[in-house]
């Protein structure tokens, strides 16, 4: 706290601002995550005795769920002690979806854009059915554990040719970041 008259009020109010966007900076680092891991007694589950009866209690509490709101999906899955930020594109579980007219496996797109603050999507085809969009919504709402929603969605022509010029820009943009960190080296 700084109590000192001497302190003109825009500096306070500055010192205050800064002090506020170090805090945030600290909370959202690995470092805050390690600290909220800490305080909340997070810890990764070891013991194969826990293992096995955390899947039977999310199995009762998911039906329970479903009986009292048969909108939630009948496929959620849990994945214990794991689940990064960038999974939806690189752990097989996640981005290996099947076709929801023909349940063919979709080939995705090796772009992925994004969407919103916390959507991502890419194309994907289904070689009877032609394009879907796969989408991934993520969230974190303990700050620690990530959960992603996916569904396939199909476009239509105008926003296939969208997507086409959304993935000519990011290409790009992934090219001009290479040359840059190519030359810094
Ligand atoms: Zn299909």
């Amino acid at each position: 706290m700084f109590y000192s008259s001497n302190v003109p009020v825009p500096v306070g109010l500055l010192i205050g601002a800064v002090l506020y966007a170090l805090s945030l900076a600290v909370a959202l680092s690995p470092f805050g995550e390690w600290l909220l891991r800490l305080q909340t007694g997070c810890k990764k589950i070891c013991r194969t005795d826990y293992l096995n009866y955390i899947m039977p209690l999310f199995r009762e509490v998911h039906e329970r769920a479903r009986e009292l709101d048969p909108s939630v999906p009948a496929d959620v899955q849990l994945f214990m002690n794991r689940m990064e930020h960038d999974d939806y594109r690189s752990v097989p579980e996640l981005y290996q979806a099947g076709c929801p007219e023909c349940g063919a496996p979709l080939q995705n797109d090796e772009v992925w854009l994004k969407r919103g603050n916390t959507g991502y999507f890419t194309r994907a085809v289904c070689p009877y059915c032609g394009h879907w969009y796969l989408r991934f919504k993520l969230s974190r709402r303990d700050g620690l554990h990530w959960s992603f929603a996916r569904c396939a969605q199909m476009p239509d022509a105008e926003s296939l040719a969208r997507w086409e010029k959304l993935r000519t820009a990011q290409l790009e943009r992934m090219r001009a970041k290479a040359e840059k960190q190519a030359a810094e080296k």
